[in-house]
């Protein structure tokens, strides 16, 4: 049975992603992002197609898409130590098909006031040309609505504004923190970490708070 099986949960914008994304590379286990499990997808393949057109459309992927291709992943060797899986379950109906893959030993949950999480996400600006990521309060331009690397036009992304924000949030708290209870009653191992510090605190207090020594 894995001791090192993480799952990562946290709202979007509560920067579990690259919190999960550093902490895998320091303890040399896998980061799975089921993102990027869905980028990684042949498009030559008719049954990947079929999802990536479902996907494209605006569609969010189905509970037996994203198991199906949890299975996969996990059929690789690589997880047999432990990983961090970032983006699943996301809801307690994939966290039941899940418990048949996999053996969850902790949860690490970024707590992140929703109010904080709209002032992160709404503020979020994109470059047009380049993709450069910018933060109008945290790492703002130095000329309002332009790129610095390239002069590109600054943009908001569709999904960034108010109102798609509050639906994410309403999503989160009604389908994915659900999965905590969840495994709590399986006997998994709960962190609850303060999202509001800075992500380097944010990182240290999550190595103290599942026991890892840094070498
Ligand atoms: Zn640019």
């Amino acid at each position: 049975m894995g001791e090192n099986n993480y799952l990562m949960i946290g709202a979007p914008g509560s920067g579990k992603g690259t919190q999960a994304k550093k902490l895998a590379a320091v303890m040399g286990l896998p980061h799975i992002a089921t993102g990027e499990l869905f980028r990684d997808l042949d498009p030559n393949v008719p049954v990947n197609k079929k999802i990536l057109d479902w996907i494209s459309q605006g569609n969010l992927a189905t509970d037996d898409q994203v198991n199906a291709l949890v299975k996969i992943r996990f059929a690789k060797p690589d997880v047999q130590n432990g990983y961090f899986l970032d983006g699943y379950p996301r809801n307690v109906s994939q966290a039941e098909y899940f418990k048949n893959i996999s053996q969850v030993s902790d949860i690490i949950y970024i707590e992140v006031p929703d109010s904080e999480i709209e002032k992160r996400i709404v503020n979020r600006r994109v470059c047009k040309s380049c993709k450069a990521e910018y933060h109008l309060l945290f790492i703002p331009p130095k000329v309002a609505g332009q790129c610095d690397k390239c002069n590109g036009e600054l943009y908001q992304r569709k999904d960034d504004n108010p109102e798609a924000v509050k639906k994410r949030l309403i999503d989160f708290h009604g389908l994915t923190e659900p999965v905590i209870p969840f495994y709590e009653k399986l006997g998994v191992r709960i962190h609850r970490i303060d999202g509001l510090q800075k992500p380097e605190k944010v990182f240290e207090d999550i190595l103290e708070s599942i026991g890892y020594e840094k070498k």
